[in-house]
C-alpha cells in the first residue's frame, strides 16, 4: 500500500489525506521509531524545494485546497472509495466499527438519536460518525473525486 509521508508543514494535508483514506503519515526527523519505513513504496510530500529522499514531490502552495490540486493525479489513482472516512484524522489509524449502544455517553445526544452507525480510532479513542469529519467534507471530497 502506497504511503504518503508528509514533511512538519504539510500537517492540514496529512489530515486531508486521511479523509480520503489514504495512508499518510508524518515524517519527524528526531523522532525514534517511526511507523513507516523507507523501503515500502511512498511518496515524500514536501515544501523543500531541495528534495532530502527519493520520490519526493514538491508543494508549491501555502494552502490546502491547492496543495491538493497540486497532487491531485499523484494521489487520484490510490483512493478507494470504499475507504473514504475510515481513518482517525489524528492518528492515521484505520478506524473500527463500535456499537451504538457503547457510544451513548461519549457523542451528542442528538448524534445519537439521529445516527445508526459508529466507527472508533483504536488509537486515541476519537468517535467518528457519518458527518463527523469536518464539515462540509462529503461535499468536497465528491467535487474533488468528479472534477
Ligand atoms: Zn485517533
Amino acid at each position: 500500500m502506497m504511503k504518503f509521508i508528509c514533511d512538519s508543514m504539510l500537517g492540514r494535508l496529512a489530515k486531508y489525506l486521511r479523509v480520503l483514506g489514504l495512508d499518510a503519515v508524518y515524517y519527524r526527523p528526531s523522532k525514534k521509531g517511526t511507523d513507516f519505513s523507507f523501503e515500502e513504496p511512498y511518496y515524500f510530500l514536501t515544501r523543500r524545494k531541495k528534495p532530502i529522499f527519493r520520490n519526493s514531490i514538491y508543494i508549491k502552495s501555502d494552502h490546502v485546497q491547492d496543495q491538493l490540486r497540486e497532487i491531485k493525479h499523484i494521489i487520484k489513482p490510490y483512493i478507494d472509495p470504499s475507504r473514504i472516512m475510515t481513518r482517525c484524522i489524528i492518528c492515521n489509524e484505520v478506524l473500527n466499527e463500535i456499537e451504538k449502544e457503547k457510544v451513548e455517553p461519549y457523542v451528542p445526544e442528538y448524534v445519537f438519536h439521529t445516527q445508526d452507525e459508529f466507527r472508533i480510532c483504536p488509537k486515541c479513542g476519537k468517535i467518528y460518525w457519518s458527518g463527523s469529519h469536518v464539515e462540509n467534507m462529503s461535499r468536497w471530497i465528491k467535487e474533488f473525486l468528479e472534477s
